[in-house]
C-alpha cells in the first residue's frame, strides 16, 4: 500500500499515511499544546494542496528570506531561509512549497541544513527534504514528532553549527525546542519560546510565554529560568518565531519578561513592553 502526505486543515500538520484512506486523527491537535477543531478533522491530500496553495516569499533583512503559504494553512507557519556561505540554513518551514518557491530557494542556492525549533514550526519540512536532501536536524528528545519526515542528524541540547550560528535547546514549551542563534545577523530564531502581540503598525506591543497556548499553561519556574539562561548567553536584536519575524524584540526585552515572569504568580498574558522596560 501506498503511503503520502496529508494536511490536516485545522493546523496545517502534515501527516504521513495511506493513499487509499484519509488520517484516523491529528496527532499534533491531540496534543494539549494545540486546540481541537471545531467540529471533525479534515484533511487535505498533497495532490489537492498543490492545486490550493500557493508561497509566497521575501527578503526582510539581507540575506534573510522568509517563506509563507495562501491563503493559510493551518496555523499558517513561516519558514526562514539564511543565505550562507558554505551552504543555506532553512530554520522551520512554510506549510507548503510550491514548484515555484522551490526554483527560487534553488536559484538562492539550496538548503545545505534543515531544522525546525519545535513541531508547531515543522510546516512541510518533508517538502524541502525531498527537493534538497539536506542535513536534517531535530533535537533527539522531540523525534516522536517527525513521522512526516526524516530527521538524518538529532541532537543534544548544543550544536554549533560554524563559527556564527549555534542551536540551542530551550525546552519548556516542548521538551526538545531548540532555538538557532545567527550571530551575524544577531537574531535569535526562538520557536514558541517568546509570543509577540503587534500594535496596529507592526511594532512589537507585548510579549508573553506559554508552555500551552489555547489551555494558558504556564511554564515552570526551572523552565522559565532556562530561558532566562539561553537568552543571556546570545546578544540578539530580533526574534524569529515559526509565526512572525519580531523586528526589534531584543536580548533586552526578552530577559525583561522572563525576570518578570519569575516574580509574579504563573501566567501566560501578554506583558506590555511599557511595564517590562518601565
Ligand atoms: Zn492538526
Ligand atoms: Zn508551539
Amino acid at each position: 500500500m501506498a503511503l503520502t502526505h496529508y494536511a490536516c486543515t485545522h493546523c496545517g500538520s502534515w501527516i504521513l499515511w495511506f493513499d487509499t484512506r484519509k488520517p484516523l486523527y491529528c496527532k499534533n491537535c491531540m496534543d494539549v499544546r494545540n486546540a481541537l477543531p471545531d467540529e471533525d478533522f479534515t484533511y487535505i491530500h498533497i495532490d489537492a494542496a498543490k492545486e490550493k496553495y500557493t508561497t509566497q516569499w521575501q527578503e526582510i533583512l539581507p540575506g534573510l528570506w522568509d517563506f509563507s503559504t495562501s491563503p493559510q494553512l493551518g496555523l499558517g507557519s513561516h519558514g526562514w531561509l539564511i543565505i550562507r556561505e558554505g551552504g543555506n540554513i532553512a530554520f522551520e518551514a512554510a506549510p507548503h512549497y510550491s514548484q515555484a518557491a522551490l526554483e527560487r530557494i534553488s536559484e538562492l542556492g539550496g538548503i545545505s541544513i534543515l531544522a525546525a525549533s519545535h513541531p508547531h514550526g515543522y510546516g512541510a519540512l518533508w517538502e524541502l527534504q525531498e527537493a534538497f536532501s539536506p542535513q536534517l536536524i531535530i533535537h533527539k528528545n522531540d523525534l516522536e514528532h517527525t513521522k512526516a519526515f526524516k530527521v538524518n542528524h538529532p541532537i543534544d541540547d548544543f550544536e554549533q553549527l560554524d563559527e556564527q550560528h549555534v542551536m540551542v535547546r530551550m525546552g519548556g514549551h516542548y521538551d526538545g525546542q531548540t532555538a538557532l542563534f545567527d550571530a551575524e545577523k544577531k537574531i535569535l530564531f526562538a520557536g514558541d519560546a517568546l509570543k509577540i502581540d503587534f500594535d496596529e503598525n507592526g511594532e512589537a506591543r507585548a510579549l508573553s510565554c506559554h508552555k500551552g497556548y489555547h489551555y494558558h499553561i504556564p511554564l515552570t519556574p526551572d523552565e522559565l529560568r532556562h530561558y532566562q539562561k539561553v537568552f543571556s548567553m546570545y546578544e540578539f536584536d530580533h526574534v524569529c518565531t515559526p509565526f512572525e519575524f519580531g523586528r526589534n524584540v531584543s536580548q533586552k526585552k526578552a530577559l525583561a519578561l522572563v525576570n518578570h515572569l519569575l516574580q509574579t504568580e504563573p501566567h501566560t498574558n501578554p506583558v506590555p513592553l511599557k511595564t517590562l522596560l518601565s
